[in-house]
């Protein structure tokens, strides 16, 4: 047994400890607890877990311990107070918002979001009487012009999915603060390591699980994480009975991720930025949008509020979808797919795939050029990547 904790500790050390709960059989690693019930000892213990009386589980649509061990790691990561693990970064993102509107209720969201969390704000709050407005969330103004009497909620993604683009999260928190809104920030692009949206003043951030967090291409997952009045007093009910609720098999895998989170992200980021040097100035290229490099148009607000660049690189092409495409068909190293966090690199053409169904004008609104390609940087050999860049450069006539 080890001492009780009586330091704080540091994110490295709390990725690899934190929310520990171990079996009568002392396991070094997490035990997975693959059950979805749970027994009671007497009629009398069943009726005092139900009743609130004692801790224990009771079904795992509820929680499992397995589940409560990632979601207490996620929690200390963050600095939340409480979270649920949901099925899917979409899980998470469609609860955070239902959970909390009703008919009559407006929501604003900035418009440069994942492609999923879009069409639940565009297409589906309006079937349900939820006012919604869309906004360039990269001026702030724009936040406070759209508050209504009704706001309750506002909801942002930064960096942003696909063109990386940046929202001021503490003007977004303290305006949402000042109106009684709840701020929800999708938190995927920049990790827990290097963006801490609560302390900047969210109310609620989400993650997609699938990405960073797993890191290897294995299972779908997300989170939720908040102060406990939130979780308890709003979530709770709604999750337990929707039942977005993750297996605990994917908080297995999520928990071994967390333990190589902090290596992986940062060996992934220093790529990332060698590569974005590499590229920026190369002839073909018209734009590379990195959040490390000094050359990104919201700079400043960066080095307020996010204390590492990214694994991920926007590269705008000057040839259009020719280019981009012959450049992707070039690629030796770097795989295609709409997928991102991965320790393989994977690119995408967003204008093709992910953002397909946006329509024109959206995508023009969102800088998504036809020769727009999204990298996202894995682990492999760095100059081995920057070698499959710059070779790939020489594809483009
Ligand atoms: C992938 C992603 C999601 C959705 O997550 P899934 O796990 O695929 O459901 C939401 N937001 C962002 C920013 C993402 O990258």
């Amino acid at each position: 047994m080890t001492n009780p904790k009586t330091r704080k500790f540091r994110p490295a050390t709390e990725l690899i400890h934190a929310g520990s709960l171990r079996s009568s059989f002392a396991e070094t690693s997490e035990a997975l607890f693959l059950t979805q019930g749970f027994l009671y000892d007497s009629a009398e213990a069943a009726e005092a877990r139900f009743n609130g009386e004692d801790p224990g589980f009771i079904y795992s649509r509820y929680a499992n311990p397995t589940t409560d061990m990632f979601e207490k790691r996620m929690c200390a990561l963050e600095g939340a107070e409480d979270a649920r693990a949901t099925a899917s970064g979409m899980a998470a993102v469609a609860a955070a918002i239902l959970c909390q509107v009703q008919a009559g209720d407006h929501v604003i969201s900035a418009q440069a979001v994942f492609g999923s969390c879009r069409y639940i704000i565009e297409s589906v709050l309006p079937r349900y009487g939820v006012e919604v407005s869309i906004i360039d969330g990269s001026k702030p103004e724009n936040w406070e012009n759209a508050v209504r009497p009704n706001t309750k909620v506002m909801f942002l993604e930064s960096p942003s999915n696909p063109t990386l683009e940046i929202v001021d999260i503490a003007h977004v928190a303290r305006l949402a603060n000042s109106v009684g809104a709840k701020l929800i920030v999708d938190n995927v692009f920049a990790t827990p390591l290097f963006q801490k949206p609560l302390e900047l003043g969210a109310h609620i951030v989400v993650y997609s699980t699938t990405k960073h967090i797993d890191g290897q291409g294995r299972c779908l997952g997300g989170i939720i994480l908040s102060d406990k009045e939130w979780i308890e007093g709003t979530l709770q009910e709604y999750f337990r009975h929707t039942g977005p609720g993750m297996s605990p098999f994917n908080a297995w895998v999520f928990l071994k991720g967390l333990e190589t989170l902090n290596v992986r992200v940062r060996q992934q980021t220093y790529s990332a930025g060698k590569i974005a040097d590499a590229l920026a100035g190369q002839p073909q290229i018209a734009r590379v949008i990195y959040p490390g490099r000094a050359d990104h148009p919201q700079a400043d607000i960066i080095a307020r509020q996010m204390s590492g660049g990214s694994t991920m690189i926007a590269i705008d092409l000057k040839g259009g979808k020719k280019a981009a495409f012959a450049f992707e068909n070039a690629l030796q190293v770097i795989l295609m797919s709409n997928n991102l966090g991965d320790a393989k690199s994977l690119i995408t053409h967003p204008a093709t795939t992910t953002h397909k169904n946006l329509s024109d004008e959206a995508r023009a609104e969102q800088g998504i050029g036809d020769g727009l390609l999204r990298l996202s940087v894995g682990l492999e050999d760095t100059d081995d990547l920057i070698e499959d860049v710059t070779e790939a450069l020489k594809a483009i006539d």
